[in-house]
């Protein structure tokens, strides 16, 4: 006897590419586009894996897929390398912009660390303006091309360095030129968020909202240290927050969930709404998720969900994950059977989480609604 047919129709029989989407979490040196990193590069003179767009595309993924982080954080080297001067700045933030409207975002915050990019001279404040002035152009090119996207920028620091106090002063020096959040982003292990506590106070006394990198490269203890060190409003990854639910199966079958106890983190996390910032490509290669399985299959991303924690998709760095905010989208259908209906939660969730005022993020909820309700 054979096996009776099942319905062969996809779940999902649209363009995943045009519905509208919301990018919280994408670095502004993880999404260059290769052909520009070789022009830029031969500008500054600074040398490349490969001159070929092709191959050097490849070689991004590959190193951010070798298991080694030595060789991941080289991939950065590179893109930090070429993105050190006023035109460079602006040319990468418009292509980001432009390519972010291909994919079908209409709002996205870029966070990127503005103390990287001072090795030819840029001051923190210039480097910011050369970022949002290359935002700015490509919104413009954007809506030239008849589409609309919004973009504000998350101001990060890095975790191994110094400088949280002078970064947060930036960030609230910029609120109202681009500026919509603060970050602190880089080795989380070993680098908890209360080396910043000083400056998430400030941030907190000039009411600036913060989401902070946690619970990927270490746990609870991580983020406990965002929530109350960072204050954070939303969590960068913060997926090894499953760390701290227990799940028990009856009778052995793990395809039938039995009881679910979720600890005093992660309930409150999910009680109060605080979002996670998942990055389901990303966290499969660095090796976030690797305590609860090998594949993507394995990411806790679905059982958080059907918890009913706030759960956002992003992409975290195009390039070297060779991924689209659109590829991930497809990823989770695949994987998880998501259907529309899922795709708008998650949407809905990113643009409720989003550091926009209230009345323009009204306005990005009601039209992601308007267009799913018009897909028919
Ligand atoms: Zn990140």
């Amino acid at each position: 006897m054979t096996e009776p047919i099942v319905d062969a129709a996809p779940a999902i029989d649209f363009d995943l590419k045009n519905l509208p989407k919301v990018s919280l979490h994408d670095h502004l040196d993880g999404g260059l586009r290769p052909a520009t990193i070789i022009e830029l590069a031969e500008a500054v003179g600074h040398t490349l894996p490969s001159t070929d767009p092709v191959a050097l595309g490849e070689w991004f993924r590959e190193s951010a897929n070798s298991g080694s982080l030595v060789r991941y954080l080289e991939t950065f080297d590179h893109t930090v390398a070429v993105m050190q001067t006023h035109e460079g700045l602006f040319r990468v933030a418009k292509e980001f912009v432009e390519d972010l409207a291909d994919d079908g975002v209409v709002y996205g915050e870029v966070r990127w660390a503005p103390e990287q990019h001072l090795q030819k001279g840029l001051s923190l404040d210039e480097a910011v303006e050369a970022v949002q002035e290359g935002l700015e152009a490509g919104v413009e090119a954007v809506g030239e091309g008849g589409r609309e996207i919004q973009v504000g920028q998350l101001i990060t620091a890095m975790r191994h360095a110094d400088r949280g106090q002078e970064i947060a002063e930036l960030a609230v020096r910029h609120r109202n030129k681009g500026a919509v959040g603060f970050d602190i982003a880089g080795a989380e292990d070993g680098f908890l968020p209360s080396r910043f506590r000083d400056a998430f106070t400030y941030l907190a006394q000039h009411n600036f909202p913060a989401t902070v990198h946690a619970g990927e490269a270490a746990g609870l203890e991580s983020i406990q240290s965002a929530l109350v060190d960072g204050r954070a409003l939303r969590l960068g990854h913060g997926v090894r927050i499953a760390e701290d639910i227990m799940v028990e199966f009856e009778d052995d079958a793990e395809d039938t969930v039995g009881l679910v106890t979720l600890g005093d983190l992660s309930s409150w996390i999910r009680d109060r709404g605080i979002a996670l910032e998942i990055c389901p490509s990303s966290n499969l290669q660095t090796g976030a998720i690797a305590g609860f399985g090998e594949g993507i299959e394995s990411h806790p991303l679905d059982m958080l969900y059907q918890l009913g924690f706030n759960v956002t998709i992003n992409t975290d760095n195009r390039l070297m994950s060779g991924v689209t905010l659109t590829d991930e989208f497809d990823l989770l259908v695949e994987t998880f059977d998501y259907d529309l209906d899922d795709l708008l939660e998650l949407t809905l969730n990113a643009a409720e989480a989003s550091f926009l005022p209230l009345e323009e993020k009204e306005a990005l909820v009601e039209y992601i609604n308007d267009a799913y309700a018009n897909l028919g």
